[in-house]
């Protein structure tokens, strides 16, 4: 096909929209309602052909939304199947940007099954997976990490992956890749245009200005790849694990934290002798807190069990909570614990305080001094004393936990993130290959060659978006998505 719509992505994938497509869009279970979805040119006949409206009335060919209540039946039976509402969304204001009918019939399997096979009968075809998303976007009204922002959003567990996700269908990730790519789109007419016409009056490529632009766009993408491991974090949670000598108090402040009783807290030293995993919100990131059992080499079987656990969730954690007792002297153990700890995600904290005269801010530096003595300098430690008994200090360990989040950075959910695998591979790809083309202008390589890692920051931008893109990589991210949606 030569020419194409600029809006739609109407020659790209195979042949799409010429069929109506069903598909139950409610998870399946006993709810109090449930939708059957149809899009496509004969949605509305389809509907029809099934529907029969309270009180004679019918679907208006005018009237671009319009909800009608009244009954699917069979037509061949004459039976009447469910008592529905019919929701209709003229195109191109739908989800699909097609005609789209749902029908909300009363929830549960027989109800909506029995919606469905008429459905299919009267001449629709099931849907794929994720394709009414697809034709979405193949429409032209998501693009791609849009489109992905569904799945995102109907995944999302915590009420910041929630907010996220929420602000990627808006565009806000969108927005920054593509204008990243037009920079450097523009940049590649330049060099272009200085090649191509060499030899006439045209002024020489000035590679002060193109060296400028590329790190420009580098900044950017370092940004977006800064919000990685809050996209993870948001997706799958924080693997948090509080670990520290027995009776530090790492239980009560597991407890403490979540608000509640959990653990059972008790004074004889070792009794924590398994993991317990609780989950909380912090800044609306799921934390997945991991009590394990004091670390003490030594000790019986089943206690040496427990520390071998406590290392292992340690080695797993995206972030560590390195208790001690603030009223205890520090010991060597515990000192050599310190000194390990990776000082990005690890956060030192004080317990206790309350049994100690003096501030809370003295006590954060003696614990600074104390976590440095194990061989480590203090610089860029997270410390901080509190007391899991009466909550104080509580609030800024939850600052601290939210800046090991993001980096150091205050928490801004509202800024786009990179929530998935695919969006952090293809913008480390970008920022690679602009990286490349900035050495490359800088160290005076030849055109060609700065062009070339130009083209490929913006074919993996491209990607990712979903302006440059093949059938397989569609596949590839609707498949994934569930049935109806
Ligand atoms: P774990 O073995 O590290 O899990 O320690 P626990 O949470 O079981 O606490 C051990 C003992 O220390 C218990 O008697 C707690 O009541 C006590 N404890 C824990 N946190 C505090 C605190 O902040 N202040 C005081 N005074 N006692 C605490």
């Amino acid at each position: 096909m030569m020419s194409h719509e600029p809006e739609t992505h109407l020659d790209r994938g195979r042949p799409w929209g010429e069929d109506t497509i069903v598909a139950i869009s409610t998870a399946m279970g006993a709810g109090a309602i449930g939708i059957v979805r149809l899009s496509g040119p004969d949605a509305i006949v389809v509907a029809e052909s099934v529907f029969r409206a309270a009180r004679g009335a019918s679907i208006k060919p005018d009237e671009t939304y319009s909800l009608l209540y009244g009954h699917v039946f069979d037509p061949e039976s004459r039976e009447p199947v469910d008592e529905v509402l019919l929701a209709v969304m003229r195109r191109p204001r739908s989800y699909t940007r097609e005609d789209v009918v749902e029908v909300h019939c009363h929830g549960g399997v027989a109800a909506q099954r029995a919606v469905l096979r008429l459905m299919v009968r009267s001449g629709a075809r099931l849907a794929e997976p994720g394709e009414f998303t697809r034709r979405a976007f193949l429409n032209g009204r998501l693009d791609l990490t849009q489109a992905e922002s569904v799945a995102a959003i109907v995944a999302a567990k915590s009420s910041g992956a929630l907010r996220a996700s929420v602000r990627q269908l808006e565009g806000g990730l969108s927005d920054r890749l593509r204008t990243a790519r037009r920079d450097l789109i523009g940049l590649l007419a330049h060099i272009e245009a200085t090649v191509d016409f060499s030899d006439e009056d045209v002024e020489e490529l000035d590679r002060g200005s193109l060296a400028k632009g590329l790190g420009e766009v580098q900044v950017e993408l370092l940004k977006l790849l800064r919000t990685a491991f809050l996209g993870r974090a948001l997706q799958q949670g924080v693997r948090t694990a509080i670990v520290g000598k027995p009776n530090v108090g790492k239980s009560s402040l597991l407890n403490a934290l979540l608000m509640r009783e959990r653990a059972i807290v008790s004074d004889i030293p070792g009794t924590t002798r398994d993991t317990v995993e609780e989950l909380l919100e912090i800044g609306g990131v799921p934390i997945h807190l991991v009590d394990t059992a004091g670390i003490r080499s030594g000790g019986d079987h089943v206690e040496r069990l427990g520390v071998e656990r406590s290392v292992k969730a340690m080695e797993q954690a995206d972030l560590v909570l390195a208790v001690i007792d603030l009223s205890a002297g520090p010991d060597e153990a515990e000192c050599r614990l310190l000194g390990d700890l990776d000082t990005a995600r690890s956060i030192v904290v004080g317990n206790k305080c309350d049994l100690l005269e003096g501030s809370r801010e003295a006590l954060t530096e003696e614990i600074a001094s104390r976590a440095s003595s194990g061989g480590t300098s203090p610089q860029g430690r997270r410390v901080c004393a509190v007391s899991a008994l009466t909550g104080a200090g509580l609030e800024e360990l939850r600052l601290l936990i939210q800046q090991v989040i993001t980096g150091g950075e205050d928490l801004h959910l509202e800024e786009p993130v990179l929530a998935s695998e695919r969006h952090r591979v293809l913008v480390g790809e970008a920022y690679e290959s602009v990286g490349a083309a900035l050495d490359g202008a800088s160290q005076g390589a030849g055109e060609e060659l700065v062009c070339e890692d130009i083209r490929a920051a913006v074919s993996a931008l491209g990607r990712l978006t979903g302006e440059d893109l093949t059938p397989d990589l569609l596949d590839e991210i609707f498949s994934r998505f569930c049935l109806g949606k």
